[in-house]
C-alpha cells in the first residue's frame, strides 16, 4: 500500500543524514557571496542607484542632474498635482497606512471605489487590487493552476508569471516570443489538462505587442483560459487608454484574465486583476498573495482612483507620446541604430554583448542622459540592450538631445 513509501523514503533519508552529519553544512550566505562574485566577475553584478531628487524626466542622483529615459511613467501622471492631492488629502483623513490585511480591516471605501473604476475602464465585471504587479501574477497563477495542469507562455514573459506557474505547480512550458504555432503544439501536447497560456501584452523589455487576436482565437479553440499582463500597455494603447487588450478588441470572453499595474502609465504603484465575478471572488478565497498581506495604502488608491481618471480622459497624453516615439524613431533609423520593431513607449537598442550595452549606458551617462543597460539574466545571453522609454513628460527637445548623444557613440549600425 502506498502508506509504506513515505515512511521508508523518511527512513532512508534519515540514514542518508547520519552518513554526511561528519561533513559541515554549507554556509547559506557564504553561497550567495560567491554567486555575487561570479556574477561580478562576468560583469553582469546589478548596481543600485540612488535618486536624491526626482521631477518629471529630471533625476538627480550623485549630486548630478540628468535627464532620464529609464522610467516607466508613461503618460507623465507621476507628479501630477491631482495625483498629490488626492493623496495627501486622504492621507490627512485615513492616515498612510491600510493597518492590515484586505480581508481583516484594510479594505477601505477608497480601494472598493478605484476597483470599480478600473473594471469600469477595462471593460470587465469587477477587479482585485494587489499591492504590486509581481502578487498579483503570483496570486492569479496559484489560485488557478494545480499540479497536472498546463501552463504555457511566451518565453520573453515577465519573471512573475513564470514565478507564478512555477507557484501553482502546474507544468510549464515556454513557447518562442510570439510564436503562435508553438504555443499550439505545446497545448496540444496535453489535450486532456486544464490549461492556462500566459502573455505580456506589451513586452517589457522589447516593447512589442503580443500577437493577442490569434491567441485568443487559439484558446477558444483550445478550451484554454488567456492571460494578459498589460503593466505596460493599460494607459498607453487603446481606444481611452484601455491597454493593448482593449486596443485588439478582445473583451472577458475572449480574455478572461486581466492584470495590469498602477505604478506605470498610472503613476503610483500597486495592480489589479480584472475579470468575470466568479474570478474575483475565487482569488479573494484562494489567492495567497492577496489574502496574506497589508492592503495598500489608502491613500495610494485614492490617487490611482485620480490616474485612472485622468488616463481615460486626457488623450492628449497619449498622442504626445506617439509623437515622441515617433520622433524618436524617425532620428534612430536615419542614424542607423539598431531600433526593434515596437510602436509602444518601450524603443530598446539591440547591441548585443553585455559589456557594449554597459559601455553605452556609461557614454551616455557622462552626456548627462540616464538609460539603463538590461543585460541577461533579464534578457537572453547576446541580446543585451540599453532600454530606453520615453514619457508624455518629455520634450521634443529631450528626443533630440538623446539622438544627438547616441550620434556620438560607436553602436552597431544598420547596414542598409
Ligand atoms: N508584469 C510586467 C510585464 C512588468 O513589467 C512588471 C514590472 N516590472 C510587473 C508585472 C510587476 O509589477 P510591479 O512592479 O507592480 O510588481
Amino acid at each position: 500500500p502506498t502508506s509504506c513509501r513515505p515512511t521508508t523514503r523518511w527512513r532512508a533519508r534519515r540514514v542518508a543524514d547520519r552518513v554526511v552529519a561528519a561533513r559541515p553544512r554549507p554556509d547559506l550566505l557564504q553561497r550567495l557571496a560567491v554567486q555575487t562574485a561570479e556574477r561580478e566577475q562576468a560583469h553582469l553584478l546589478r548596481r543600485l542607484r540612488t535618486i536624491e531628487q526626482a521631477e518629471g524626466p529630471w533625476l538627480q542622483t550623485g549630486g548630478r542632474r540628468m535627464l532620464s529615459f529609464c522610467s516607466n511613467d508613461y503618460l507623465g501622471l507621476a507628479r501630477h498635482p491631482q495625483l498629490i492631492a488626492a493623496l495627501t488629502r486622504a492621507a490627512a483623513q485615513e492616515g498612510v497606512g491600510s493597518t492590515s490585511a484586505h480581508l481583516i480591516c484594510g479594505h477601505r471605501a477608497g480601494h472598493a471605489r478605484l476597483e470599480q473604476a478600473l473594471a469600469a475602464w477595462t471593460g470587465r465585471e469587477r477587479a482585485l487590487l494587489f499591492s504590486t504587479g509581481y502578487m498579483a501574477n503570483l496570486g492569479v497563477l496559484q489560485a488557478l493552476l494545480a499540479p497536472g495542469d498546463i501552463c504555457v507562455q511566451d518565453k520573453l514573459n515577465h519573471a512573475c508569471l513564470i514565478d507564478g506557474a512555477k507557484l501553482g505547480g502546474a507544468e510549464l512550458k515556454r513557447y518562442p516570443h510570439a510564436d503562435v504555432g508553438a504555443a499550439a503544439r505545446q497545448l496540444g501536447s496535453r489535450p486532456g489538462a486544464a490549461a492556462l497560456l500566459a502573455t505580456d501584452g506589451v513586452f517589457s523589455m522589447d516593447g512589442d505587442v503580443a500577437p493577442l487576436r490569434e491567441l485568443a482565437a487559439l484558446c477558444a479553440k483550445e478550451q484554454a483560459t488567456l492571460l494578459v499582463d498589460d503593466a505596460h500597455g493599460l494607459g498607453v494603447l487603446g481606444p481611452r487608454g484601455a491597454g493593448s487588450v482593449g486596443a485588439a478588441g478582445l473583451g472577458q470572453h475572449e480574455v478572461p484574465l486581466l492584470m495590469a499595474t498602477l505604478g506605470k502609465a498610472l503613476g503610483c504603484a500597486g495592480a489589479f486583476v480584472a475579470g468575470p465575478a466568479a474570478l474575483i471572488d475565487g482569488l479573494i478565497q484562494f489567492a495567497r498573495p492577496y489574502i496574506y498581506t497589508t492592503a495598500m495604502p489608502p491613500a495610494l488608491a485614492a490617487a490611482a482612483l485620480e490616474a485612472v481618471q485622468l488616463a481615460q480622459a486626457e488623450d492628449w497624453r497619449r498622442d504626445r507620446l506617439a509623437a515622441l516615439i515617433a520622433r524618436f524613431r524617425r532620428g534612430a533609423e536615419q542614424l542607423g541604430l539598431p531600433l526593434m520593431a515596437s510602436t509602444s513607449a518601450i524603443q530598446p537598442l539591440l547591441l548585443g554583448h553585455a559589456d557594449a550595452a554597459v559601455a553605452a549606458m556609461q557614454a551616455l551617462d557622462a552626456q548627462g542622459l540616464l538609460v539603463s543597460a538590461i543585460r541577461p539574466p533579464t534578457v537572453p545571453a547576446g541580446q543585451a540592450r540599453l532600454r530606453i522609454t520615453l514619457s508624455a513628460a518629455h520634450e521634443e527637445d529631450h528626443v533630440d538631445r538623446l539622438l544627438g548623444a547616441l550620434e556620438t557613440l560607436r553602436l552597431p549600425r544598420r547596414s542598409s
